[in-house]
């Protein structure tokens, strides 16, 4: 691990201090510090330019203890430091699922107060009724190129070609990774326009990157040296990266994960402190009615709170939260009992890849065990699970509270520290 403190005890050289010289008048730039300093010292370099510049002092940014050379390579570009995102664990919770099995401990990084309050209240509702039953679908990553033709009978072709050359089409994708397989092609012809929505299982990895360097392959390799498209743009937002969308509602990406649990009266009246009756009429007024008033395509209380959360600690790309804040809870009588359940269409998750491998966010990752040896796949619909049944217990928890009036004195007592 190269410890950049360290290491910048040794920088009292000239090359160092005329990059600085250099980097505070301009004549160089913040992002070439790397051509002649190494990965740490161009770090340390980059900050002393920018404290000079803005008339700051950037202490505590420069307090971290993973490898600038991988960071700096892999993560991220003009890097001058790290911003430190408190971490907690709630749980355990306990969870049947078809590859979650047992009782986690899940790890999340917030600066909400009571936050993790609120899923640990969830969670301990859900292991005392047995624990929540969830399974996974893999639906792919997603990669739609646009092209361009000059009218329908073009757009046509174009569309027929590929459904022709399937089978060509994944040699060449597959070519361009040991995990990663094409599982499908759906088309969209408007005009003079073609979208192609490549479907990747990409096993363990979140796999954007792998998504777009078999695409790339493909149209350069095959379609464009085929058949008369031009392709305009790798991504024609039918991806939909990133994006909230129905496209992505309905059809399902990267994950599409289920949780559900029945609670006990008791455990809502005693734990909760409320009733069954009152968190399906706040669930139906207020998850269901008024998000469809407002357009919204989240049908849920606070799926984002919780997904953000996990992806900060374990090193997830932290803006497909956009995506992952669409989903429905329901909440339903089950005699005298509470069923709930919580349907994620689109969780883009990764336990190999990305910032996954930074040292903290593995170890995030590890105390959930999705990070060791499995068939291939396997660790992320695991991690994929272990997400629905915490955002699950976000739900009930948020649900009751608001049921119960709660809400306000929580937030007063965790987020503001006032006492109890
Ligand atoms: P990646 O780190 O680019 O690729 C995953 C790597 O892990 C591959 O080299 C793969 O091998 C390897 N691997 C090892 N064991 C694996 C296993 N069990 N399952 C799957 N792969 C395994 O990660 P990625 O998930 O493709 O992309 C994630 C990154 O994409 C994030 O940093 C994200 O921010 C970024 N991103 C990119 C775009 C874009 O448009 N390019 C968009 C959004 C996000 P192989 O080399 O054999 O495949």
């Amino acid at each position: 691990m190269v410890n950049e403190k360290k290491s910048s005890k040794n920088l009292k050289n000239a090359d160092f201090d005329e990059c600085v010289k250099k980097g505070i008048s301009g004549e160089i730039k913040l992002y070439a510090l790397e051509k002649t300093l190494s990965c740490s010292d161009s770090v340390v370099a980059r900050r002393k330019i920018i404290e000079k510049k803005t008339k700051t002092s950037l202490e505590h940014v420069s307090d971290y203890n993973f490898d600038v050379n991988v960071a700096s390579k892999k993560n991220i570009e003009n890097m001058i430091g790290a911003t430190q995102i408190p971490l907690g664990v709630a749980g355990v919770v306990k969870i049947n699922g078809d590859y979650a099995k047992g009782e986690f401990y899940v790890p999340m990084a917030t600066t909400e107060g009571a936050l993790l309050a609120s899923v640990n209240r969830g969670m301990s509702v859900i292991t005392k009724s047995g624990g929540a039953v969830t399974f996974v679908d893999n639906r792919g990553m997603t990669r739609a190129p646009v092209f361009r033709t000059t009218g329908l009978k073009e757009s046509r072709e174009l569309v027929k070609w590929t459904e022709n050359n399937f089978n060509r089409i994944k040699k060449v994708v597959e070519s361009t990774t040991r995990f990663g397989k094409l599982m499908e092609i759906k088309p969209w012809i408007v005009g003079r326009n073609v979208y192609l929505r490549f479907v990747f299982d990409t096993k363990d990895a979140m796999g954007m990157n792998m998504a777009v360097m078999a695409c790339e392959k493909v149209i350069v390799e095959l379609i464009e040296k085929e058949i008369k498209a031009e392709c305009v743009a790798l991504s024609g937002n039918m991806c939909v990266d990133k994006k909230p969308s129905a496209l992505n509602f309905i059809e399902g990406r990267g994950k599409s994960v289920h949780a559900e649990i029945v609670i006990k009266k008791d455990f809502v009246v005693n734990t909760l402190k409320t009733t069954p009756k009152d968190v399906v009429e706040v669930n139906y007024r207020k998850n269901l009615l008024g998000s469809a008033m407002a357009g919204s395509l989240g049908f849920n209380a606070q799926f984002a709170n919780i997904v953000a959360a996990i992806f900060a600690a374990t090193g997830q790309d932290i803006a497909h939260v956009g995506e992952a804040s669409m989903g429905v809870t329901t909440a339903e009588m089950h005699g005298d009992d509470l069923y709930v359940s919580c349907y994620l269409p689109n969780l883009n998750v990764g336990t190999v890849g990305g910032g996954t491998g930074l040292i903290g966010q593995k170890e995030a990752l590890s105390i959930m065990g999705v990070t060791g040896d499995a068939a291939p796949g396997e660790n992320t619909l695991k991690f994929a699970e272990i997400i629905s049944v915490a955002v699950l217990a976000g739900e009930i928890s948020l649900l009751s509270a608001l049921a119960s009036g709660h809400l306000a004195k929580a937030h007063a007592v965790h987020g503001r520290g006032k006492d109890k």
